[in-house]
């Protein structure tokens, strides 16, 4: 049984892309969209429903990676969690044991724009005895700013990039995201409630979201520089995404997507800033050099409000 499974999944994988090319249009197959997944805060995010645990979280999101061919994942990791919530100890060995690097959201997930950069730099420095560990001798140097929050001014916003570059740090910017995180309360309310309707309308909702965002990146893209950037997209490791995580991966695929890891995304000029200290000027959002460049940032709809109201 296990090995024929696994032997069904050999032959898929060398047929699989003989047939994506012959269904996909021709420019798209040429020029694959580049997409580097990366997953926020490991090891416990949002709400569970009832009988999941956040092993099962990762061992379905790492089952998700491996189906779809996905190449390495970053995952960034607040270590507080494992002190909040023993039962997550586990996830980061789980992660690492099936190829995929770790990297730095801060201890707690602080907030630098409500926050001292004293005390933001120790909840930095706070997580990297756990980093290290795990990614013993590998590149874990990579920061993802918790809330994005970049500091509320520009003079701290160019000290926490000096204070980065002095630990090593490169930022991992996103440039394409669609709100994952708001699905995973809901579906833990809905699920409580049984509400099979509830939660088959969270999948579609959560499908469509993650293409609206897709087609929106690539139109500010193709405005800015007239071509697909190579794009980060902010996902997070909740209950919800590991559900819908073989679909949405297939989705992605279905559009022309190929996956990459994150150093590959960032060597596409655009972010260039995110290696140097003196970034004020350079964009590192596709909504930013819009803004940059005078031209309007259209609005990506998202149905937060909606998804707040439902299985109350
Ligand atoms: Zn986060």
């Amino acid at each position: 049984m296990g090995i024929e499974r696994a032997w069904v999944r050999v032959l898929t994988r060398c047929i699989a892309p003989l047939v994506a090319a012959t269904t996909m249009g021709a420019a798209q197959a040429a020029t694959p969209v580049k997409i580097a997944l990366t997953f926020d805060d490991l090891p416990a995010h949002s709400a569970l429903p009832p009988g999941v645990s956040r092993i099962d979280v990762a061992g379905r999101l790492l089952a998700a990676f491996h189906d779809a061919g996905t190449g390495p994942v970053y995952g960034f990791v607040n270590g507080v969690h494992e002190e909040r919530e023993p039962d997550s100890v586990g996830v980061l060995s789980l992660w690492r044991a099936a190829g995929h690097p770790l990297a730095n959201h801060t201890w707690s997930h602080l907030d630098l724009n409500t926050h001292g950069l004293a005390d933001w730099e120790a909840d930095l420095v706070r997580n990297e005895a756990l980093l290290q560990r795990h990614m013993a001798g590998q590149d874990w140097r990579w920061l993802r700013y918790p809330f994005l929050s970049e500091g509320e001014t520009p003079e701290k916003h160019v000290a926490a990039r000096k204070l980065l570059k002095a630990h090593g740090y490169r930022i991992a910017s996103v440039t394409m995201s669609f709100g994952d995180y708001a699905w995973n309360e809901p579906h833990a309310r809905c699920m409580v409630k049984g509400d099979a309707a509830a939660v088959a309308s969270l999948e579609a909702s959560y499908l469509k979201a993650a293409k609206d965002s897709l087609d929106y990146s690539r139109r500010l893209s193709a405005t800015l520089y007239g071509r697909d950037i190579a794009y980060v997209l902010l996902m997070h490791a909740g209950a919800f995404d590991a559900r819908v995580m073989p679909r949405l991966l297939k989705m992605y695929q279905d559009n022309g997507a190929k996956f990459v890891s994150l150093e590959e995304a960032e060597r596409d000029k655009f972010y260039a800033a995110d290696f140097k200290t003196q970034a004020t000027e350079a964009p590192t959002t596709l909504e930013n050099a819009m803004k940059a460049k005078g031209l309007p940032v259209p609005k990506l709809d998202l149905p937060f409000a909606e998804l707040d109201r439902m299985c109350r």
